[in-house]
């Protein structure tokens, strides 16, 4: 059945129980990419969300575990290509962070590398600080048309966001990219037809408590009153969307 709500990054793996959020998302009928942050976390959620209709696991490395799990890089190559979906990949130049740049990088450029030979993969990007980096090596690494890159809360500016555009990427956004200055112009430049929502559960919260996964609706309803428009008008362009990056093939017709 067609999903009704989109969440195309959430962490459900670092909530309480993973199979009842899995389920939760099942009931919901929330298309749910569920990211993981080290490649031994994969087979795992992989595993329970096995018979999930609406669940789909994402391989990753984030990059902010990269200075104590760049070793785990061999497990990575050896289970792409058990999945389509990648991430969360991608490069965090914070303050935390930035002393381990240079080995996220050469993780990145590697993730991407396997990506492109494999080709067909859907990948998510973290790109804190980093928005010139990241859409560097993705011009570099991956080929126009060859894979699917969602930069996922993105937080450049307006000229980088429109440079996402014209490599072809796509944007998930969550509720508190539209409660900033910044996220309001980057939401500008996302035409629609590359527009997908995310929660980015369980990190972002709701009064005071991890938001649940599937709940976008305080993002539609903030994209739709931006745009004039509905939140049931850009819940259905989200899900237009979402069928065409999953139906979307190497050598299909553009
Ligand atoms: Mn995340």
């Amino acid at each position: 059945m067609r999903p009704t709500l989109v969440d195309f990054h959430c962490h459900l793996d670092l909530y309480p129980d993973l199979g009842t959020v899995i389920s939760a998302c099942d009931a919901r009928r929330a298309a749910t990419l569920a990211v993981t942050t080290t490649p031994k976390a994969f087979s795992r959620n992989r595993h329970l969300a096995s018979k999930s209709e609406y669940v789909r696991v994402a391989l990753g490395l984030h990059p902010q575990l990269v200075e104590q799990r760049a070793n785990e890089m061999d497990l990575f190559e050896r289970l792409l290509p058990e999945t389509r979906y990648v991430g969360e990949v991608g490069l965090d130049a914070g303050r935390r962070f930035y002393h381990s740049f240079d080995a996220q990088k050469s993780v990145f450029r590697r993730v991407l590398d396997l990506c492109a030979d494999a080709g067909d993969k859907i990948l998510s990007v973290h790109s804190v600080r980093a928005a010139k980096h990241v859409l560097d090596l993705i011009e570099e690494c991956l080929p126009m048309g060859n894979s699917t890159v969602i930069l996922h809360w993105f937080t450049g500016s307006a000229a980088e966001t429109r440079r996402g555009v014209e490599l072809g990427c796509y944007f998930s956004v969550n509720e508190r990219m539209l409660a900033t200055p910044n996220g309001v112009r980057v939401l500008r430049e996302i035409p629609d037809h590359l527009l997908l929502t995310e929660t980015d559960g369980p990190f972002v919260e709701k009064s005071g408590k991890p938001i649940e996964p599937g709940d976008v609706w305080a993002v539609l309803s903030g994209i739709a009153a931006m745009r004039e428009t509905t939140a049931e008008r850009v819940q259905a362009q989200v899900i237009a969307n979402l069928g065409r990056v999953v139906s979307h093939h190497q050598d299909a017709a553009p």
